[in-house]
């Protein structure tokens, strides 16, 4: 089966139509939570991932706008995000995403924002953070999100560790590994110093994975922000990637 795997797509419709055109026709959608929080079309998105019927996971921003998790831990404009993401969506989209579960399985995979031993709020980003994750895997690969980062980290058999930022067109071949976890990088704020939409392939039949950035309409979605009177440092990531 073809997955299109994607993460933290944040309420920016622009780029996560740009993503789903340069998708083409997957058999799934995986989702890895944050659909909603720091963009201006959370409903939008939400009814878009709804629609797809794409397997998918609630995020720590999925779970602040509901009033599930205590969000002061947030940057101030976090919160502003979140509290107007709420003022904005319809309850329809908001039971939506409470009805997500925080991780899911299938196929050969785990699929979760954060960790596994932390679904919402720990960060993989290094091969210290990923051990917990690695050693409660019963499957060969775990799909993250969360760090808005495009990531692979391997174990092999021995317990040997290696990691390495994933670039744009790059493959990875899985049929020889022993496990990893990946993060596709984010479709709607992505955070490497690369702004363009970030999302990956996963062919569970070839056991290829590949990263894929896509360039979208950031200056409609930053107008946008601006009319919303979201902060403008959010505004100002989009530009820069981080
Ligand atoms: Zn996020």
């Amino acid at each position: 089966m073809i997955y299109g795997v994607i993460s933290d797509i944040h309420s920016n419709l622009e780029a996560l139509n740009a993503v789903l055109l340069q998708m083409g026709s997957v058999e799934r959608i995986l989702c890895l939570g944050d659909i909603v929080g720091y963009g201006p079309n959370p409903n939008e998105c939400v009814e878009i991932i709804r629609d797809k019927k794409a397997l998918c996971v609630a995020g720590n921003h999925d779970k602040a706008v509901l009033g599930e998790i205590d969000m002061s831990h947030f940057p101030q404009d976090g919160q502003e995000a979140v509290i107007w993401t709420l003022s904005e969506m319809k309850k329809k989209n908001l039971d939506f995403l409470k009805s997500l579960p925080l991780e899911i399985r299938q196929d050969d995979f785990i699929g979760v924002h954060g960790s596994l031993k932390n679904q919402l709020h720990e960060y993989i980003t290094s091969v210290r953070e990923s051990v917990p994750t690695f050693d409660i895997m019963d499957k060969t690969l775990c799909f993250v999100g969360h760090s808005h980062r495009p990531f692979i980290i391997q174990k092999d058999i021995k317990g040997d560790y290696d990691a390495d930022v994933l670039k744009d067109g790059q493959e990875v071949d899985i049929s020889n590994i022993y496990k990893a976890i990946i993060n596709s990088g984010s479709v709607g704020q992505p955070r490497d110093g690369d702004p363009r939409a970030s999302f990956c392939l996963y062919d569970s039949g070839k056991r290829i994975v590949k990263i894929k950035k896509v360039d979208y309409d950031i200056v409609s979605v930053q107008d946008k922000m601006k009319k919303a009177g979201l902060s403008s440092d959010l505004i100002e990531i989009l530009s820069t990637g981080g």
